[in-house]
């Protein structure tokens, strides 16, 4: 998980707790302000309640100053019954007019009596009132009593109907002005009989200060919101800005991987590179050896892959070696490693390689995979691949010469040709020595007359009636003995012999075919292998002219047999030579049809004439279903393009009856003979055009034995 995925949620949590904190500020806030207001509202109340109550005091003494004042009598002024005593409490004006003394308690109760505009009403109260009306109620009795205990001042709040009242209580202390009306009352100065009770209405006060509340609080709240909302799209920022920087690490992570994929990958296939297999192989080694295992390394290559990248281009080069190695990357165990080595070759890392047959398991495995040919670009490739493998422990010990020892296996399975497969032999290098010496043995080989030709009958399937011959080669060599082509045609191809060697085959084959097409009334054809580098030679054409003129052998009696990788080697100069030998009438085979990569199709673009089978197709049938469509169709294919078929290899009466019943008349293979010397195919040909009817029976007889080379 990267900073920027652990930030998130913490932000998230972050905003939660900043929320909740500036929530609590603001509230904190308000609630200080309320507390404040309403002491200031006390203060305010106090304040007016004082000043009033210092005002009413202020009267009183003034009027107690003056002992009372002299009022008219009326109705509602009558003289006080209280001061009765005092001789001068009523005096009459010169004018007759009655004036009586009011106290300065009975000037206030007449105030507040007619005061019904005062909002506000002062009276005295007193635990022993001399008059009932200073009887103080349940509040102002309480309020007396904690003033007797020293208090200065005591207050409430009392609400009666709707409205509320600041009610104040404080002492009434004797004073001498006190004394004229009081004095008899024994009242000493400085002594607390009483207190003035006020009451003031508020709710004025209290409206003003809750609609002041309000508005505060609005504010507040308003307050609130603009921190939450500042808060919520600080947030939204951070997060946008988190986010963009997860996605920018989210690409530079992908870069990453990208990168570190490309540092093992090849690009093109998406298989590990060299880097990787070592990497792999190592472990495997270093496992191998603790659980007492052996493993395969081998090295895998597609035959023909840069000729066929030359001829059809990079992309087609490209697409085939990606459809190749998806096919390879199926067929092998999820275990083993498959990656690139070098363009159309691969590494291959085989893990728990019990005995040989495990390795012969993987190559079958391998050539089943490419037997079905792949559609690329429009075409139809027919693949095969060579294959060299080496085993841990037995073969190196170490990656770098377990490798080394695989590419020598490969290399001496390339010498075998085509879909060939080697294991590493530790004689490979002494090989190696043999391979020159045995050059230069062939060398003199020639010169000692020690290659010979044997031939091999094509047959027409229907009849058995011997319609060619393919001339191949042999070497006598007088160690060795007889010596197959596959040992040591490469290596004359390798070293330049293959121009002497194949002039002298030609010339040969030319001769000894010149004689079977007289004996067979001009039917018989002598099929004569080009290499692909004697294709190529420039004096082929004379070579061929020579042998042709020297042997008498008509050139429409000649089929030269190539192979697909040598027209496409180099296009242009293969269709140049075909239409040369075209003119000249001698006919040309593609041989070993559907091993290369091309498809008929393809061929369809050069003058050829005739088509061979390759023997691993017919040795499939009755095998897999699918090979038996592969026949069928090459066969329907070449008859619309009107090309010849022949099909190598024939073995069995099965595959011959196979082959009659799919429209491939024309084949060659051990199931009528083997390649026979000369002489021996010079007797077959007489005997069989003699009409010996005996041999005739018996070459056409069903599970007749092969004849022996
Ligand atoms: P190719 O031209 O495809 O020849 C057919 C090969 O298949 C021959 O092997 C033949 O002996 C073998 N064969 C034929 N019928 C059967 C059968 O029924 N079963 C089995 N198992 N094999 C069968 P050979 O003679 O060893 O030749 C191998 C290759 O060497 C030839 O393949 C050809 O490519 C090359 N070669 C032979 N002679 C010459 C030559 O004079 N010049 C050149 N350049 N190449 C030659
Ligand atoms: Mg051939
Ligand atoms: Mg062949």
């Amino acid at each position: 998980m990267s900073v920027v995925d652990s930030a998130l949620p913490l932000l998230r949590r972050h905003l939660l707790l900043l929320v909740m904190v500036w929530t609590a500020a603001c509230a904190a806030a308000l609630l200080y302000f309320i507390h404040e207001e309403s002491e200031r509202l006390q203060q305010v109340v106090l304040g007016q309640a004082r000043a009033v109550f210092d005002r009413d005091l202020l009267f009183r003494r003034w009027s107690a100053g003056h002992q009372g004042v002299y009022v008219p009598v009326s109705a509602a002024t009558q003289p006080d019954p209280y001061l009765a005593r005092l001789p001068e409490r009523d005096v009459i004006t010169p004018s007759g007019r009655v004036l009586t003394l009011l106290s300065p308690d009975a000037i206030e109760r007449q105030l507040l009596a007619t005061g019904a505009s005062r909002d506000f009403k002062v009276r005295v109260v007193s635990p022993d009132p001399i008059r009932s009306e200073n009887l103080p109620d349940a509040w102002e009795g309480q309020g007396l009593a904690a003033l007797a205990r020293g208090q200065e001042e005591v207050s409430t709040y009392f609400a009666d109907k709707g409205q509320t009242h600041f009610r104040l209580l404080r002492p009434l202390t004797v004073e001498d002005s006190c004394l004229g009306c009081h004095g008899v009352h024994n009242y000493q100065v400085g002594q607390i009989r009483g207190a003035l009770s006020l009451s003031l209405p508020v709710n004025a006060l209290l409206a003003a200060n809750r609609r002041h509340l309000a508005s505060d609080a609005v504010g507040y709240v308003v307050l609130w919101g603009l921190g939450l909302g500042g808060l919520i799209l600080g947030h939204r920022r951070l997060r946008r800005q988190l986010d963009r920087e997860r996605s920018k690490s989210e690409e530079l992570s992908r870069v990453e991987g990208d990168l570190r994929h490309l540092t093992f990958h090849d690009p093109l296939t998406g298989l590990p590179n060299r880097l990787l297999f070592d990497d792999r192989l190592n472990q495997a080694m270093i496992h191998a050896t603790r659980v007492g295992e052996k493993l395969a390394v081998g090295v895998l290559g597609i035959d023909n892959f840069k000729k066929l990248k030359n001829t059809f281009g990079v992309h087609c080069g490209e697409e085939l070696l990606k459809r190749v190695v998806q096919r390879l990357v199926a067929t092998l165990r999820a275990d083993d490693t498959l990656a690139t080595l070098a363009e159309g070759r691969f590494l291959l890392l085989l893990l728990k390689q019990g005995d040989s047959d495990d390795l012969t398991r993987v190559v079958q495995k391998v050539r089943e995979a490419l037997r079905e040919p792949i559609l690329c670009v429009g075409e139809e490739f027919f693949v095969t691949a060579t294959l060299g493998v080496a085993l841990f422990p037995d073969d190196a010990v170490d990656p770098r010469g377990l490798i080394s020892c695989a590419d020598a296996a490969f290399s001496g399975a390339k010498v075998l040709g085509r879909n060939s497969y080697a294991r590493f032999a530790a004689d490979f290098s002494r090989r190696a020595l043999e391979t020159m010496t045995m050059e230069n043995r062939l060398r003199r080989a020639l010169e000692r007359g020690e290659l010979e030709l044997h031939y091999q009958p094509q047959v027409d399937g229907r009849n058995g009636r011997v319609t060619g011959a393919e001339a191949l080669l042999r070497w006598r060599h007088p160690e060795l003995g007889l010596i197959a082509p596959a040992e040591f045609i490469p290596l004359a191809e390798e070293s330049g012999l293959i121009f002497t060697v194949g002039a002298w085959a030609l010339h040969a084959a030319c001769k000894d075919g010149a004689g079977w097409y007289r004996q067979q009334n001009s039917s018989f054809v002598m099929a004569v292998n080009l290499s692909a580098r004697q294709f190529q030679q420039p004096d082929l054409l004379d070579i061929i002219d020579s042998a042709l003129a020297l042997s008498g052998l008509p050139p429409a009696a000649l089929v030269l047999e190539i192979t697909e990788g040598t027209i496409v080697e180099d296009v242009p100069r293969a269709i140049e030579t075909l239409v040369e030998l075209k003119q000249r009438g001698v006919r040309v085979a593609i041989d070993d049809f559907g091993t290369g990569y091309s498809s008929l199709n393809y061929l369809k673009n050069f003058p050829v004439d005739q088509v061979k089978i390759d023997k691993s197709f017919v040795d499939d049938i009755h095998k897999h279903g699918n090979n038996n469509v592969i026949i069928a169709s090459i066969v329907s294919m070449a008859h619309k393009l009107n090309l010849e078929l022949v099909a190598e290899g024939v073995e069995t009466e099965a595959q011959r009856d196979f082959l009659l019943a799919h429209g491939c008349t024309k084949m060659q293979g051990f199931y009528y003979s083997r390649p026979v010397e000369p002489e021996r195919f010079g007797e077959l040909i007489n005997a069989l055009a003699t009409g010996d009817a005996e041999l005739m029976r018996w070459w056409c007889e069903p599970g007749r034995p092969m004849l022996p080379e």
